[in-house]
């Protein structure tokens, strides 16, 4: 008590003149990036996903994943995104290998609670703790009970080519140099993969639209990637480390001040941005409201290569978000596993940002609708369709700041 009196009688005898100017506060936001976030709008990211929805499940290695590339590449032209592009791939089935999870149809839909109170092992290295339940993909049509999206998403998958599309803001002063914005757009279940992943995929693209206004300017440059096969094993974006991996810095043709592919600096994946309910109540049932403190969840990968940088870049995000999201708040954590971003984490700094922790939350059964029938359009509130919006918000500040956005 004495010693604390002392210590504010000590702070009082500075003067003015004698502190330190105050640092700029953290939490001022830079005018320009505060414009360009405000043009993200609910309706518009609502719209995208909306669009999304009319390809059904979009499962790879059908036309109606076909359809919904050709879609999104149709939007990425009419935002003005440059150099439109895509990569080819082949996919071919493996074999099933057992156990359960994420893996390929034919799992049960969750069933009543199967662990309450005990702490098990998630993926990623994460606990599950209190009430989980199980979690599978959908593979009964039966269970869909709208009989036009039942037909659309009866087409099965075919093993052979599969493409996906990606388009870049060039750097006005490192086009050398980017950064990877990303989403996947392929789902299943027998649903529409509204939040699973049209949530991610439609901020891709909310950014793309924003980032490639003509009065926006960046020193380096930004990349939106679709993946495609991100349900079967990330092959997608494993196809696309693959063939551009070793192209990366290299200007083409000599002297053209073109960089058809930016030196990686960077990954920000998004996968699921919408439902935040909380755990699964004791009852087995769920909250069917946003939970007020619902938040975006940042991961990075502990274990990868690249943990420490990754780690940086997860809070990178977290102080964006601090500043420049309008309602919900962000979290970091260490755990990220079973997306896009897993494959690029050895190689660069890498991160996911989703409604849940993809482990303790997701993987024990936080979600009804993922990978299931009712994940489709008319499930969502403005709450969730918000949660979304926000990590839009800070994935757009987030990048904006590194890459030095500003208006014209
Ligand atoms: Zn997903």
């Amino acid at each position: 008590m004495l010693l604390g009196l002392a210590i504010a009688a000590a702070a009082t005898t500075l003067s003015a003149q004698q502190r330190p100017a105050a640092p700029p506060s953290p939490l001022a936001p830079d005018p320009n990036i505060k414009t360009l976030v405000s043009r993200l709008d609910l309706e518009k990211y609502k719209a995208t996903i909306k669009g999304l929805t009319q390809f059904g499940d979009r499962r790879q290695g059908t036309k109606r994943n076909r359809d919904a590339v050709d879609w999104i590449e149709a939007q990425l032209k009419s935002y003005g995104c440059a150099n439109v592009e895509r990569i080819v791939y082949q996919y071919t089935t493996r074999p099933p290998q057992g156990g359960g999870g994420q893996g390929r149809g034919g799992q049960k839909p969750p069933d009543p609670i199967i662990a309450s109170g005990e702490v098990r092992e998630g993926p990623g290295g994460s606990r599950y703790r209190g009430t989980t339940r199980r979690t599978g993909v959908n593979n009964d049509p039966m269970l869909q009970p709208d009989e036009k999206l039942r037909a659309l998403n009866t087409e099965p998958a075919t093993d052979g080519e599969r493409q996906e599309v990606y388009c870049t803001k060039v750097g006005a002063t490192r086009p050398d140099e980017m950064y990877i914005v990303a989403g996947h757009m392929d789902g299943h279940g027998w649903g529409e993969a509204a939040n699973d992943d049209g949530s991610g995929t439609a901020l891709v693209m909310e950014l793309a639209r924003i980032f490639s206004m003509p009065d926006v300017v960046t020193d380096r440059s930004i990349r939106f990637a679709l993946w495609n096969n991100e349900e079967t094993g990330t092959n997608g974006a494993r196809a696309y480390i693959e063939q551009r991996q070793a192209l990366q810095g290299k200007e083409n043709p000599p002297g053209s001040g073109r960089y058809p592919e930016p030196k990686w600096l960077g990954m920000i994946q998004h996968d699921m941005m919408m439902w935040d309910h909380g755990m699964p109540r004791a009852d087995g049932t769920w909250n069917p409201e946003q939970r007020p403190e619902a938040d975006v969840n940042i991961e990075f990968q502990s274990t990868a290569k690249k943990a420490d940088e990754a780690m940086k870049l997860a809070f990178h995000f977290r102080y964006a978000n601090e500043i420049y999201a309008t309602d919900y708040p962000a979290a970091v954590g260490p755990h990220m596993t079973n997306t896009d971003s897993g494959p690029f984490m050895d190689i660069v700094p890498a991160i996911s940002l989703r409604e849940n922790e993809r482990g303790m939350h997701t993987g024990a059964g936080w979600n009804p609708t993922w990978h299931q029938p009712i994940d489709v359009y008319k499930t969502f509130s403005d709450k969730d369709f918000r949660l979304g919006l926000n990590a839009a918000q800070t994935t757009f500040a987030g990048v904006a700041q590194l890459t030095n956005a500003r208006l014209k």
